[in-house]
């Protein structure tokens, strides 16, 4: 019997609301494997805890984060809670800092029943990479502002690139074998226009060819914009910078039908995070309307990843299992939160997956 331990972060919002009926979920899943267990265990983090005690990611909890197999964590952050100089509480980008998580994993994935804005876009099945600690986001409340002029730092380093890169081949060259994708690697960026671009292309080209049994190819992010939308079932593994990924994954999530549908890892050597790409969602909080099913989707994600660390086949099992319970209830299209056009409760919602486990 493998253990793991989960930290977990309730978070701010729609956060705790979504949080308990997957852990639920999770909780229904170990409870009947023979193989694993998992462990949860919460901490405090977010703009709640920061309003209270001064601190949004405490010590302690960062700690236990560093120390434990994964951490689940929701959404963080309240319009009104904020840091003296007015900037949002955000630890869930300080954490992804903090632990080094490189690579911010988004899967677009579009089945039956998925509410897209696209007309029959045949199955779509893509996964985003986005770099999560450096880029446009490095100096991140820290630019330099007067009163006629502002600047921000965009930063690229060889380090980061290069594991960035690794991941994202390494990805490939797995959905390749899982008959999942074509092995295909594309590398978003303004390579034309930014000498930092340019950069980060010559550390992928160099990546890029020591897999000779993986394809490898360029995308300006403006192009990809419009591809994404007009073609997004030719593509299999995208890689890119920070702030370019932060604006192409809600794309993503948009494509597949809303914030609500839309998980998300982000990965380190060490460590690996998994939240819904949405926020903390403050119009709907409280009410048992939120959405759950991209918080259960990222908790799928989390065993996919603690499978792979552990070399679990039965984990891997339950994280493809959690998923297509998800699936078969948007397929299905009877359980549907408000969000998707039904006007179920969370809890409903939950349900019917677990009706589907
Ligand atoms: P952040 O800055 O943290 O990304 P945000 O202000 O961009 O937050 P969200 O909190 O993600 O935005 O909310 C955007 C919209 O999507 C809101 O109208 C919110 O109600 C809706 N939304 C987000 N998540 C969910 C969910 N899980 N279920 C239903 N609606 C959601
Ligand atoms: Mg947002």
């Amino acid at each position: 019997m493998q253990s793991f331990s989960i930290t977990v972060f309730d978070g701010d919002g729609i956060g705790p609301e979504i949080m308990a009926p997957t852990l639920g979920l999770l909780r229904k899943l170990a409870g009947t494997a023979a193989t694993y267990d998992l462990n949860f265990d919460s901490h405090p983090m977010g703009a709640g805890h920061y309003a209270q005690t001064g601190q949004a990611l405490p010590r302690a909890s960062l700690d236990a984060a560093r120390a434990s197999d994964a951490i689940l964590l929701s959404a963080m952050g309240l319009p009104d809670i904020r840091y003296p100089d007015g900037t949002e509480i955000t630890p869930q980008i300080d954490i992804r800092i903090a632990l080094d998580l490189y690579a911010g994993v988004r899967p677009v994935r579009i089945v039956p029943g998925h509410p897209t804005p696209l007309h029959a876009p045949g199955p779509v099945d893509f996964v985003l990479i986005r770099e999560s600690t450096e880029g446009l986001f490095h100096t991140k409340g820290k630019g330099t502002v007067t009163k006629d002029h502002a600047t921000e730092t965009l930063q690229i380093t060889r380090d980061t690139s290069e594991k960035l890169f690794r991941f994202a081949f390494a990805l490939a060259a797995q959905r390749k074998a899982s008959g999942r994708g074509e092995g295909r690697v594309t590398c978003v960026d303004k390579a034309n226009v930014f000498r930092a671009f340019a950069f980060f292309r010559e550390i992928f080209d160099a990546e890029a060819a020591r897999h000779p049994d993986l394809i490898a190819d360029h995308a300006y992010v403006d192009a990809m914009a419009l591809w994404m939308v007009t073609r997004p079932q030719t593509f299999d593994v995208m890689v890119t910078e920070n702030m370019f990924g932060d604006i192409l994954s809600d794309l993503g999530a948009g494509l597949m039908g809303g914030l609500g549908l839309a998980p998300s890892a982000d990965i380190g050597d060490d460590n690996a995070v998994f939240q819904p790409c949405h926020g903390t969602a403050p119009d709907i909080a409280g009410r048992g309307i939120a959405n759950p099913l991209a918080m259960i989707l990222s908790a799928a994600m989390m065993l996919d990843w603690l499978a792979l660390r552990g070399q679990n086949a039965e984990l891997a099992t339950d994280g493809q299992r959690l998923r297509e319970a998800v699936e078969a209830v948007l397929t299905e299209g009877r359980v549907l939160t408000r969000d998707l056009g039904g006007n179920a409760s969370t809890e409903e919602a939950a349900a019917a997956v677990a009706a589907k486990l």
